[in-house]
């Protein structure tokens, strides 16, 4: 199945458009409708929003996820873990979500992996008690100076066994993955435990060395990527994540976005 990362504020009409998301929104006739309505058709069945802000309404990530289940489209969500705080806090953006049996949210590593394995233990414990359509997914990183613990797949696979709960397991970031076997700080492959634990993927190209950029057949091992994947019975998402910021007005939000997904048309199914 595929999925795309998209800024919540075009879902839930609220909070603030920077320019690259209002060109992204403009060439689809501003109508965020018609554009879920045509990335539908294009073969996305899957949309990932972010929720950070603890003292959002829980409205507003209810408003995105309906936004999405009008066109038929399910829902992962783009968390973010702090380790200072209870799990009703962490929790509550998303009290008011309904419709789906199960969610994923996808979470980065703290500063260290014992705060980061503690943190994951106290939410799982928290899901299993009271919010129990919620599962995680811990995400590699790209390596950086205070990167935190989880930069690179078997740092993630380390905490998972440290969680060591069903309900917590791995999102493979393809690009930054790659990022870090371009500069030799991780081999070509990742790590068998880390491989078994992905139920997430998070994909976009390195060019020039940058992060999330749309896909152009020659700035990522995609096909190997998911192959291995597949390989190992993967059933999960293939999630494209474009920072349109990062590239407008260069390349155009719609065509970064729509050029990506037949990409990754032709090799995930
Ligand atoms: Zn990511």
């Amino acid at each position: 199945m595929i999925g795309i990362s998209l800024p919540s504020a075009i879902l839930n009409g609220s909070g603030s458009f920077e320019s690259a998301h209002r060109a992204l929104l403009s060439a689809y006739n501003n109508d965020p409708a018609q554009m879920l309505g045509s990335l539908r058709a294009r073969g996305v069945e899957s949309v990932e929003f972010g929720v950070r802000d603890r003292d959002a309404d829980p409205a507003a990530a209810a408003r995105a996820a309906r936004c999405c289940a009008d066109t038929g489209l399910q829902v992962t969500i783009h968390g973010e873990l702090r380790g200072d705080e209870s799990p009703e806090c962490f929790f509550h953006p998303y009290e008011a979500l309904q419709g789906q049996a199960s969610y994923i949210i996808t979470l980065h590593g703290l500063a260290d992996m014992n705060t980061t394995a503690a943190a994951l233990k106290t939410l799982a414990a928290y899901a299993d008690a009271h919010m129990p359509r919620f599962y995680f997914a811990l995400e590699n990183n790209r390596r950086r100076p205070g990167g935190g613990a989880c930069q690179s797949c078997a740092q993630v696979a380390q905490a998972l066994k440290a969680v060591d709960h069903p309900r917590v397991n791995a999102c493979w970031d393809f690009g930054h993955f790659y990022s870090n076997v371009r500069n030799s700080f991780e081999s070509p492959s990742p790590p068998e435990d880390f491989l078994a634990r992905a139920v997430h993927t998070h994909i976009h190209g390195l060019t020039d060395g940058k992060t999330h950029f749309p896909l152009n057949g020659d700035n990522l091992p995609l096909e190997r990527y998911c192959a291995l994947l597949a390989a190992r019975g993967y059933r999960g998402i293939y999630n494209l994540e474009l920072d349109f910021r990062r590239f407008y007005p260069q390349i155009e939000p719609r065509t970064a976005l729509e050029e990506s997904i037949s990409l990754l048309k032709e090799v995930c199914v």
